[in-house]
């Protein structure tokens, strides 16, 4: 018996794609004639008829099983839900627009087979059919958290990718909360050969993103691989301290000089107002923190399913 793939399909109102999906990875499958696969099919709380779709393919296609989220939960969440699922020696994450071509998957097959690499990520290498100002922001954020953390982050990386169980063990056991992929795929390590491909557009449907959520995103990822806002917070308060210092010996040497004539009031009025932007700055970025710990200690669980095609299903997880 060949090795069984779990490809997992996070979606969220796919009505349109969904079938296309379907049968592009279904060709796709024919050309790994040696494998076996199950397509796990996570339904993140469509608004549309993404599950009548996908109760539809289940029944088609034995390989083919759902599970449908009692709300929206977040791409992040359902892809942990399909990692909990995933039944394969090596597992697959795919979005169901067909921006992640099936038809790269048995070239990633082979090079794990290969023997040299844990995982096969595909890596955009042109950002074409983006707006340009979401490209400048996206690397500035690459090049930022790359500095500042230690989890290896690739600029352009895709949640697309093929890799081992070992890999897959290692991604169910970080149980956090805030579950930040790209952080978490370069936290592991693994030896991770990077695949690069040129930007495909969606097939149907529109991107469930928009410039404020990437940024609360962004944002996301920093707090929760990088401790460095909070250093630089320290930093503004150890350099506050000390020009204040070097204030205080200057209005005394003046006032024992010159004596001390009532002046200077409005630059008065703007330093108080400058450090307390700061202190709030400071305080948002310890609150922001904060608020992760809170979300972590609560320990609430990352997806519930409501209704799945599968008995032995992992439905609270
Ligand atoms: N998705 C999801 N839950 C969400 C948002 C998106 O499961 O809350 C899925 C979506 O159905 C798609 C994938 O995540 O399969 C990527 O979403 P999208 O295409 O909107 O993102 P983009 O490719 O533009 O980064
Ligand atoms: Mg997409």
């Amino acid at each position: 018996m060949g090795d069984l793939i779990s490809i997992i399909v996070p979606c969220y109102n796919e009505e349109e794609s969904l079938r296309l999906f379907h049968t592009a990875v279904k060709k796709m499958e024919k050309t790994l004639p040696d494998c076996r696969f199950e397509i796990l099919l996570i339904n993140d709380g469509s608004k549309d008829k993404t599950v009548e779709v996908m109760r539809e393919l289940a029944a088609e296609d034995p390989e083919v099983s759902y599970f449908s989220f009692s709300r929206n939960f977040g791409k992040e969440a359902a892809m942990f839900a399909g990692f909990c699922n995933a039944r394969g020696d090596y597992a697959a994450v795919m979005d169901a627009d067909l921006q992640d071509p099936p038809d790269l998957l048995p070239e990633m097959y082979r090079i794990l087979k290969s023997g040299e690499y844990d995982s096969v990520a595909a890596r955009r290498v042109s950002r074409d059919g983006e707006p340009p100002i979401r490209s400048w922001f996206a690397r500035r954020f690459y090049r930022l958290i790359n500095r500042i953390s230690e989890a290896d982050i690739v600029d352009g990386a895709r949640d697309f990718r093929l890799m081992k169980r070992d890999m897959v063990d290692a991604i169910l056991a970080m149980g956090e909360s805030n579950r930040f992929s790209k952080g978490i795929f370069g936290w592991i390590g693994f030896r991770t050969y990077w695949m690069p491909y040129k930007n495909v557009e969606r097939v149907a449907g529109e991107t469930k993103w928009n410039f404020w959520g990437l940024l609360g995103y962004a944002i996301d990822g920093i707090v929760n691989f990088s401790h460095v806002p909070l250093d630089i917070a320290s930093w503004f308060g150890i350099l506050m301290t000390m020009v204040s210092f070097l204030a205080i010996i200057f209005i005394v040497v003046r006032k024992l000089l010159f004596g001390d004539p009532v002046a200077g009031w409005a630059s008065t009025a703007c330093i108080i107002t400058f450090i307390g932007g700061i202190q709030l700055l400071c305080l948002g970025i310890i609150g922001k923190y904060l608020a992760t710990v809170y979300q972590e200690v609560k320990k609430r669980p990352h997806y519930i399913i409501s209704e799945t095609s599968r008995d032995d299903a992992k439905r609270i997880g």
